[in-house]
C-alpha cells in the first residue's frame, strides 16, 4: 500500500482510537500530521507520545497549556481552540479521518472537504444538517468522500456507481438497539446506562442513546440520501438484530449485493483507510455456521418514533434535517443528564420540528444560525416536556 499522510478529527473518541489502532499496527504506511480532541488531554497527549504527530490540538482552549506540558521535549507542535481544531482539517493530509460526534464536526469536515483529499467522514452529524453544502463543496474541490458509518461504507462498497441508474433500492439494516423487544412502557423508564448499552456494537455516549432510540438509524437514512444518487422513495430501513448484514443495494433485475462482517468499526474504517486498496486487520472472522440464522423484521415505527420524524425532515428539506439533529442533540445531551426521560428525546425533537421553521440555509453559516436557534428552542422545550 502506499504511504499517506493522514490527520484525526477526534482522535480520543471510539472511532479516532479505532483508526489509531489501525495505523499503529502498519506505521509505515502512515505519516500523522494532525490528532485533535476536545477536551481529552491526557488521552490525547498519551496519544501523541505514541504517534508523534506533527501537531496535537485541543479545542477547548484552556487546555492549550496543559497539553503543552504534558507534551514538552517531544517535538510535536501543540495548538488550541476551536479555530485550531478547523486549521488542522486544513493541514494539507491526504487522508482525514472527520471523527468528531454532532455539529461541532461541520466546520471541520468542511475545511477538510475543501482542500480537495480524501476525507473519511463518521461524522453522519454534519451531512445530515448541511448535506447540500458539503457535496457542493466536495464536488468544487474534488476531494473524495468515503463514508465510514458501517451502512454506508457496506453501501458503498456493493453500489457500482457506472450503473446508478440500475439501483432500484438501497436497505439499510438496524440493530435495534437495546430496546428492540422492550414494551413502551419499559422504554418511557429507560435510564441512560441502559440506553448506552448497545448489544452488538460499542460507541460514544450520543451516538448510543441515538442507536436505542433509533435516531441514528434516521440520521443515517439522511446520510444515504445525500451520498448516494437513488431519491428518497428507494431508502428502506430493515431491523436485522445480528448486525452481521451492514446494508444491502438492489437492482433492477433483483440482483441484491450485500456487504457482510463482524459489528467492528475498524472494518469500515479499514476499508477507507486503504481504500482504493485494502488492508490486513486483526477483526474477527465471520463464523457463519456459529451465527446459524440471521433475522429480519419491520422497525417498530410507533414504539421508535425517530424514524418517521427523520423521514418526514428528510421529505421536507430545507431547515429541517438540521434542525432535527440539533434538536436531537439537545434531546440526548439532556437525557443523559437525567432531566428528560428516553421517550421524551423524540417528542422534544418533534415539538422543536413543529414549531421552528426557517428558510433553507445556502452556507455553513445559514446552517449553524439554524442549529444554533433549534438547540436555543429545544433548551427551553426541556424545562415543560414530559411524555
Ligand atoms: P466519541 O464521543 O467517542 O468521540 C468524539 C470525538 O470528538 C472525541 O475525540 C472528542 O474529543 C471530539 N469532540 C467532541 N466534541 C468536540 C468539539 N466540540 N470540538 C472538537 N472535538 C470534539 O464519538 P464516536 O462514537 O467516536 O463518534 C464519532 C462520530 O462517528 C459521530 O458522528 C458518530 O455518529 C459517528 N459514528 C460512530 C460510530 C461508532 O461506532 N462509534 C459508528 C458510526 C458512526
Ligand atoms: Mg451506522
Amino acid at each position: 500500500m502506499t504511504r499517506r499522510t493522514v490527520t484525526i478529527l477526534g482522535a480520543t473518541g471510539s472511532i479516532g482510537r479505532s483508526t489509531l489502532d489501525l495505523i499503529g499496527r502498519s506505521r509505515d504506511r502512515f505519516e500523522i500530521v494532525a490528532l485533535t480532541a476536545r477536551t481529552d488531554v491526557a488521552g490525547l497527549a498519551a496519544l501523541a507520545r505514541d504517534f508523534r504527530p506533527r501537531h496535537a490540538v485541543i479545542a477547548d482552549e484552556k487546555l492549550g497549556p496543559a497539553l503543552r506540558d504534558a507534551l514538552a521535549g517531544t517535538g510535536v507542535e501543540v495548538m488550541a481552540g476551536d479555530a485550531a481544531v478547523v486549521d488542522a482539517a486544513a493541514s494539507g493530509a491526504e487522508w482525514t479521518m472527520a471523527a468528531i460526534v454532532g455539529t461541532a464536526g461541520l466546520k471541520p469536515a468542511m475545511r477538510a472537504l475543501e482542500g480537495g483529499g480524501t476525507v473519511a467522514l463518521a461524522n453522519k452529524e454534519s451531512l445530515v444538517s448541511a448535506g447540500h453544502v458539503m457535496m457542493q463543496a466536495a464536488a468544487a474541490s474534488g476531494a473524495t468522500l468515503l463514508p465510514v458509518d458501517s451502512e454506508h461504507n457496506a453501501i458503498f462498497q456493493c453500489f457500482d456507481r457506472a450503473q446508478a441508474g440500475s439501483v432500484s433500492r438501497i436497505i439499510i439494516t438496524a440493530s435495534g438497539g437495546p430496546f428492540r423487544t422492550w414494551p413502551i412502557e419499559r422504554m418511557r423508564a429507560a435510564t441512560p446506562a441502559e440506553a448506552v448499552a448497545h448489544p452488538n456494537w460499542s460507541m460514544g455516549a450520543k451516538t448510543s442513546v441515538d442507536s436505542a432510540t433509533l435516531m441514528n438509524k434516521g440520521l443515517e437514512l439522511i446520510e444515504a440520501f445525500h451520498l448516494f444518487p437513488v431519491g428518497a422513495g428507494a431508502l428502506e430501513i430493515v431491523v436485522h438484530p445480528q448486525s452481521v448484514i451492514h446494508s444491502l443495494v438492489e437492482y433492477v433485475d433483483g440482483s441484491v449485493l450485500a456487504q457482510l462482517g463482524s459489528p467492528d468499526m475498524r472494518i469500515p474504517i479499514a476499508h477507507s483507510l486503504a481504500w482504493p486498496e485494502r488492508m490486513e486487520t486483526p477483526c474477527q472472522r465471520l463464523d457463519l455456521v456459529a451465527i446459524g440464522t440471521l433475522g429480519f423484521e419491520a422497525p417498530d415505527r410507533a414504539r421508535f418514533p425517530a424514524l418517521d420524524l427523520a423521514r418526514a425532515a428528510l421529505a421536507a428539506g430545507g431547515a429541517k434535517p438540521a434542525i432535527l439533529n440539533a434538536a436531537n442533540e439537545i434531546g440526548v445531551a439532556s437525557f443523559l443528564e437525567s432531566r428528560i426521560g428516553f421517550l421524551d428525546i423524540a417528542t422534544l425533537v418533534g415539538e422543536v420540528l413543529t414549531r421552528y421553521d426557517p428558510p433553507a440555509p445556502a452556507s455553513i453559516d445559514a446552517v449553524l444560525e439554524i442549529d444554533r436557534e433549534a438547540r436555543r428552542v429545544a433548551a427551553e422545550l426541556t424545562g415543560k416536556i414530559r411524555n
